[in-house]
């Protein structure tokens, strides 16, 4: 009896191990069917799309997408480094949703090699060679987009001992890039990598998906590569390519310019400005927020970017305005430009207010896993508090009053809720109008529209308003010369 056992035993581990002979034959039948072996450095080009992740017009709708004309990717394998180059082109009006207002072609490029990652300028011709990315892990984000290429995924498969299982008829093979980041992806009985998915750093969704789907297999002058990809960021697409043509071993030499090299990121600071008794602008940054002392409490409006800024702007709010809790955080809108630190303000256990299309996002916010870089909110699973508004709110300690006003008619987002503090006569507001740098500049006519919407908003509501707090730009500004920038342009 006991024989039988162990006879039975071994019989399954050899099962077991041609299986999983099979599975690894898998990648490197895939690696010969794509070529992986002899592939040092790739480039493809295609067009399509690209998408301003983030940045939809309510928090259940697909990303705002963004015509590319020209995509051009090119990747050096031996040396860990890429360089993909966009062209994009808007027509007369941005999509629905957000993203930067811009009219015309406007040319991208973003580099990674190694440890560091940057972005080319594009538009002044004496800038100097590179801009480190403003993202803290656009190295490891865009070194993941190297390796989820389907020759990268094969190899990096290989370099990292990637384990093997049956999947749907064909394999799914996972490991691990930087001792961080899983990768998975399936590979079909072709040799195709037909799916790949990574997991990136969010400081709001946290460990956020990120998968790529390939399709239409063709050769191209000798190399297997999709004609169609398309990726998508917490379920939405961000990408949509059609590749036109692939070029294997082409001259790849990515140098990390001098000034990348020696870049040390500023610290984080959040400079202030008294607006009023008790009412503080919040600015340093790219993003700005508002302070506002009630009688036994602090009101903050938005908290942008990610953890560090946020966490500076609340200490800030303190400091100006000592021995008060902050207990409620407005929230503008759920772009996640402005909303980076929202779950910094629910760690502080301040109530967030917004506008009551978010509730269901936000509560999702609150309890999505961040495993991958831990925040505050990761430790102390707080309970997350908020109240919501329609089309008006008021926050009040009997004295002080601020009102939240929804826009209409603005496409910019569903739930903008501009702050208006009636006695102080003041109005804040993130992205409907970011006065230009010099006074007198007309806006890029894009940005136009959402500027109108402001106006009109500000007319329907009687708000009677003697100065524009913008959460963007370098100045505030008045009424007067909103009412001119919503009706002039530029010709660009
Ligand atoms: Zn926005």
């Amino acid at each position: 009896m006991r024989k039988i056992t162990i006879l039975a035993t071994v019989g399954i581990l050899v099962f077991a191990s041609a299986l999983g002979a099979q599975q690894r034959n898998a990648i490197q039948a895939a690696a010969d069917a794509l070529g992986a072996g002899k592939i040092k450095t790739l480039q493809f080009t295609g067009s399509g799309a690209n998408f301003s992740v983030g940045q939809n017009y309510t928090p259940n709708e697909p990303w705002p997408r963004v015509p590319v004309k020209n995509y051009t990717a090119l990747m050096n394998y031996d040396t860990g480094s890429m360089r993909v180059e966009l062209l994009r082109e808007m027509g007369p009006a941005m999509p629905r949703g957000g993203g930067a207002p811009f009219f015309g072609e406007q040319r991208q490029i973003q580099v990674v090699s190694g440890n560091y990652a940057w972005n080319v300028p594009v538009t002044a011709p004496n800038a100097p060679a590179g801009q480190p990315a403003a993202a803290p892990d656009a190295q490891l984000e865009r070194m993941l987009a190297l390796w989820a290429t389907p020759q990268g995924f094969i190899k990096a498969a290989m370099m990292n001992n990637a384990t093997t299982r049956n999947a749907g008829g064909g394999t799914e093979a996972s490991f691990t890039v930087g001792g961080k980041y899983k990768m998975t992806g399936t590979i079909n009985a072709q040799g195709q990598v037909q799916k790949v998915t990574t997991w990136i750093n969010h400081p709001i969704v946290g460990d956020m998906p990120v998968e790529t789907t390939y399709t239409a297999y063709k050769d191209f002058g000798g190399v297997m590569f999709p004609s169609h990809i398309v990726q998508t960021q917490d379920g939405y697409p961000s990408l949509d390519l059609t590749i036109s043509a692939v070029t294997v071993n082409p001259e790849a030499n990515i140098t990390v310019p001098d000034n990348v090299r020696t870049f040390n990121p500023p610290a984080v600071t959040v400079e202030s400005k008294k607006m009023a008794d008790g009412v503080y602008y919040l600015t340093g940054g790219t993003h700005h927020s508002l302070a506002v002392e009630m009688r036994d409490h602090i009101v903050v409006v938005d908290v942008p970017n990610n953890e560090a800024r946020a966490s500076a702007v609340l200490a800030k709010a303190k400091e100006l305005i000592p021995n008060k809790p902050i207990r409620y955080v407005v929230t503008s809108h759920h772009h996640w430009d402005h909303l980076g630190g929202i779950r910094t303000a629910m760690d502080e256990g301040a109530t967030i207010v917004t506008h009551q299309s978010n509730k269901a996002f936000l509560e999702r916010v609150a309890k999505t896993p961040h495993t991958i870089v831990p925040d505050r909110l990761a430790s102390s699973k707080k309970a997350v508090k908020i109240q919501t508004v329609a089309d008006k709110g008021v926050l009040t300690d009997g004295n002080r009053t601020i009102e939240l006003h929804l826009l209409k008619g603005y496409e910019h987002t569903g739930d903008m809720l501009v702050v208006y503090l009636p006695k102080e006569k003041l109005l804040g507001e993130p992205d409907a109008f970011t006065p230009p740098p010099q006074a007198g500049t007309p806006l890029v006519r894009t940005a136009v529209p959402y500027a109108k919407a402001l106006y009109d908003n500000i007319q329907r509501l009687k708000l009677d308003v003697q100065t524009i707090v913008p959460f963007h730009g370098n100045r505030t500004s008045d009424v007067a010369e909103l009412s001119k920038a919503a009706t002039t342009s530029s010709s660009n």
